[in-house]
């Protein structure tokens, strides 16, 4: 190498903020079940569902003797969550949460209602809602960005939220007046998942790989069921957490340090195993 060459490594990419820092004005409220329901009748609904496959009494008769605390509610949990990690997933399926969330952004909820399975949702509609003050998210790296950058974004969001205001007030219907919205709108849904459907979402979108926002969402939606269930809502991680490593490309590097990524793990694997086959026979 010549003296003049300079070799440098490239900047390894940071673990993306916490987005629970800064107040972002969204919300997830646990609608239904309340604290009371769910602490009498979720681990034993449940616990049936287990039970019923190993089990010559009927379904019904299991659950009595879960509710009625004839079996012991570590018992319960014990079996429930041994299922959970053995990923007989169905068993999780009996039970759903419903959650409104609001003032999330339509980034969120394009990439929220990409998930089709054991989930449901009823969102604001921006053609039957003529809004009189559409409001916005403000993305952290641009609210701490050069101020001049700041007012470029707000300016934008201000004149396209105004162009709306006149396409309204001159008899434009809302369903095409929409079409100026930015992407920083916000909006509220409703949502119901299983609990098998929402450790999935959970597993992705807790993920320091998810974008900040929806990571946001998951946070506030863990705490919710924390609140309701701690048992309940261990079960909800980034995924790394249950399969015991990193499987996402974008962490090769290994910049997010929850658990090892994969092909450190297969790497690690492939020594010992070598270190194995070259051991003095006896
Ligand atoms: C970090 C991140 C980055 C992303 N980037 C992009 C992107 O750049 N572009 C983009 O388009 N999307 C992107 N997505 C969205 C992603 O591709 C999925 O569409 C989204 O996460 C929904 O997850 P899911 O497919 O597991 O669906 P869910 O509906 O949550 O399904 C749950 C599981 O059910 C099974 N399942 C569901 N439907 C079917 C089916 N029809 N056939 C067979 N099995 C099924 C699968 O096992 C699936 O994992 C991104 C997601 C994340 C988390």
């Amino acid at each position: 190498m010549t003296a003049d060459v300079v070799e440098t490594a490239a900047p390894k990419p940071s673990i993306p903020k916490n987005p629970g820092r800064r107040e972002l004005g969204l919300k997830a409220t646990l609608l239904f079940p309340d604290r009371d329901i769910v602490q009498r009748f979720y681990v034993p609904l449940i616990y049936t569902a287990c039970r019923t496959c190993y089990s010559e009494l009927e379904p019904d008769e299991i659950f009595r003797r879960a509710v009625a605390g004839e079996v012991p509610t570590p018992k319960q949990q014990k079996l429930i969550a041994g299922v959970i990690e053995s990923g007989h997933g169905s068993t999780i399926e009996h039970i759903v949460f419903t959650f409104g969330i609001s003032g999330v952004s339509r980034t969120l909820s394009h990439q929220l209602v990409r998930h089709r399975a054991g989930v449901a949702f009823d969102q604001q509609s921006q053609r039957y809602v003529k809004f009189k003050d559409a409001s916005t998210m403000l993305p952290t790296s641009i609210a701490e960005a050069d101020p001049a950058l700041r007012e470029r974004y707000e300016s934008q969001i201000e004149g396209a939220l105004g162009a709306y205001d006149e396409l309204v007030a001159g008899g434009i219907p809302g369903e095409d007046a929409r079409f100026v919205f930015p992407n920083a709108t916000r909006t509220n849904l409703v949502m119901t998942a299983n609990l098998r459907a929402l450790i999935h979402m959970s597993g992705l979108r807790l993920c320091t790989m998810a974008q900040w926002e929806i990571r946001r969402l998951f946070q506030l939606i863990r705490h919710e069921i924390f609140s309701v269930s701690p048992f309940l809502g261990s079960f909800l991680a980034p995924k790394c957490v249950p399969l015991g490593y990193c499987d996402e490309m974008g962490n090769r590097d290994g910049h997010c340090p929850i658990r090892p990524h994969k092909d450190q793990v297969l790497e690690a694997w492939a020594e010992k195993a070598k270190g194995a086959r070259t051991l003095p026979v006896r």
